[in-house]
């Protein structure tokens, strides 16, 4: 029904906000056992793929372009690694507005461009990494006066609270182990502040640890070290100077969780792992979280039987060359039937 809908009566929304909908929100929640079942843990993944524009920033943009308009905004703008882009482009098209995107040039997913392009946003290449580009919209948002929808618009993660809502209500309270991928770091705060308020409310007991994962050649928070040249496979959180580093830190430390790192190949092979043995297919960002749970099972890490939640926060479609290239191509035949029983043997 939309988040707007869903859970309005917990959001800053009135009578005076407009109603937009995408009917995003209410994504699957969906148990792994042939996954959980190597890594000795009970395993979730929450498919925030399934969203309209196929990412969880859809969660939070329907928020901010609501309070945007309320607001008397009529355009917008955001910088982008891809998701954010092609969820605000959507969102301004729906409600018939422009949209300017930054995409930090040479480096996003081709069906996250494709979808930035189809819906109609304006998209503007930046001859500049990510945190260059998110400079330069929050600068021109403020000259044009129009409305900044990138994840320092506190809308978004009030409204990204939501995914923590629904994990709640569909397992009945909290996890034990809640694992996220971490770029600028909103989701990851987003979740935490999203948990806590359903212990506060009475509705869970629990609250899980939170377990934030960043990519080798992009872990500012993993590391505590800045980042100044990001680079990684998964180009959704190739971001080396996070937005909201100091909440995710406090996420990590209030909940007695932690930050991991996996290496690209080690996302790669989560990826394929995730699709061959849980028929899911998510972006590579999204698989760092299978990833780390690999690497913190062979070290003995995972306590056993843990109810562990994955946040698989994009779908794998959005980028078809990194699957493409590590998987073997077609297997090639004529048109006979003989041939195709010999392969099929
Ligand atoms: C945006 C994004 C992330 C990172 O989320 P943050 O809130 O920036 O930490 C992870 N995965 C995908 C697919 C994304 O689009």
């Amino acid at each position: 029904m939309g988040v707007l809908k869903r859970y309005g009566k917990y959001l800053p929304v009135s009578e005076k906000t407009p109603s937009v909908n995408l009917e995003e929100g209410s994504t699957p929640l969906v148990r792994l056992d042939r996954i959980g079942g190597e890594l000795g843990i009970e395993l979730w993944a929450k498919l925030e793929g399934c969203n309209p524009s196929g990412s969880f920033k859809d969660r939070g943009m329907v928020l901010a372009v609501a309070k945007a308009l309320e607001d008397g905004s009529r355009a917008f703008v955001c910088a982008s690694t891809g998701n954010t882009s092609a969820s605000a482009a959507a969102y301004a098209a729906h409600v018939g507005a422009p949209c300017y995107v930054l995409l930090p040039s040479g480096k996003v997913a081709l069906g996250k461009l494709a979808q930035a392009l189809i819906y109609g946003a304006r998209v503007i290449a930046v001859g500049g990494n990510f945190d260059r580009a998110l400079e330069m919209a929050r600068e021109a948002a403020e000259l044009k006066k129009i409305a900044m929808v990138n994840s320092v618009n506190p809308y978004r993660i009030i409204s990204q609270k939501t995914g923590a809502w629904e994990i709640c209500e569909a397992l009945g309270q909290a996890p034990d182990l809640h694992v996220i991928p971490v770029g600028n770091a909103g989701n990851i705060s987003a979740y935490w502040a999203g948990y806590r308020d359903f212990n506060v409310w009475g509705r869970s007991a629990v609250l899980p640890r939170m377990i934030g994962i960043q990519a080798e050649g992009a872990a500012p928070l993993a590391t505590g070290k800045p980042c100044p040249n990001p680079e990684t496979v998964a180009t959704a959180i190739r971001i080396g100077n996070p937005v909201s580093a100091k909440t995710a830190i406090e996420a990590v430390s209030q909940s007695g969780g932690f930050f991991e790192t996996v290496t690209d190949g080690e996302i790669l092979n989560a990826q394929k792992a995730l699709a061959e043995r849980g028929g899911i297919f998510a972006e590579p960002a999204s698989c760092t979280t299978l990833a780390a749970l690999v690497k913190l099972a062979a070290a003995k890490k995972l306590p056993q039987g843990a109810k562990t939640v994955i946040v698989l926060t994009g779908n794998g479609l959005k980028d078809p060359d990194a699957a493409i290239s590590q998987v073997e191509p077609p297997v090639k035949i004529g048109d006979s039937l003989e041939e195709l029983l010999e392969v099929m043997a």
